[in-house]
C-alpha cells in the first residue's frame, strides 16, 4: 500500500506509518486512522435485462468499463452521492433503487492507492436514449453474458456485476 506520508501533519518530525492502518508520531502522540474512501455505483438494467456499462475517459484506468457512480462526498449520504454522480454521469433523475451489496477496491490516482469501498444498488431503466456526461466516453448496454470483464475498471465492479449475474 502506497502512503504518501512521511512528517507528521502535527508536529513536521519524520514519521512510520503504523501498521498501515494509521500515522502514529511517536514525538508528538499525534494518531490518524486511515479509513476507506466510500464511493458508490449503479447497475442500470433496461427492459431487455442489459446491464448500462460506462467506458472510462480519464485516468485511472481510461478506456475501460465502469458502472456508473463515484465518490461519496463529506458531509453527503451515500444515497445522496448516487443520486448526483448519475444525474452528472447521465443526466437521468433516479428514484427507484435498491441496495445490492458493498465491494472492496483499489483506485489508484497520482501515486497514491486508495482503498475505497463501494456502495453498489440497482435500478431499471425504462427510456431510450441516455446522454452522458463530462468524464465519460460513451455507454453501451451489455447482455449479461457479454460483460467485458477483461476490460472492466477495477475489482470492485468485477465483483459486484459477477454477484448480479450469479
Ligand atoms: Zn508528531
Amino acid at each position: 500500500m502506497a502512503y504518501p506520508f512521511k512528517f507528521c501533519p502535527n508536529c513536521s518530525k519524520p514519521i512510520e506509518i503504523g501498521g498501515k492502518k494509521m500515522i502514529e508520531c511517536r514525538n508528538c502522540d499525534f494518531n490518524f486512522y486511515f479509513s476507506p474512501a466510500s464511493t458508490n455505483a449503479l447497475i442500470l438494467v433496461n427492459k431487455n435485462g442489459e446491464v448500462l456499462l460506462t467506458k472510462r475517459k480519464f485516468e485511472p484506468q481510461k478506456g475501460y468499463w465502469d458502472l456508473p457512480g463515484g465518490f461519496v462526498g463529506l458531509g453527503e449520504t451515500v444515497e445522496q452521492s448516487l443520486i448526483r454522480e448519475i444525474k452528472e454521469e447521465l443526466d437521468l433523475t433516479l428514484k427507484d433503487f435498491t441496495y445490492f451489496g458493498s465491494y472492496t477496491s483499489i483506485y489508484p490516482c497520482r501515486g497514491i492507492d486508495y482503498q475505497t469501498l463501494c456502495h453498489t444498488y440497482v435500478a431499471n431503466y425504462h427510456g431510450d436514449k441516455i446522454t452522458v456526461g463530462d468524464d465519460v466516453d460513451e455507454y453501451v448496454f451489455f447482455p449479461k453474458e457479454k460483460i467485458p470483464f477483461d476490460k472492466l475498471s477495477f475489482q470492485d465492479i468485477k465483483d459486484s456485476l459477477k454477484d448480479f449475474i450469479g
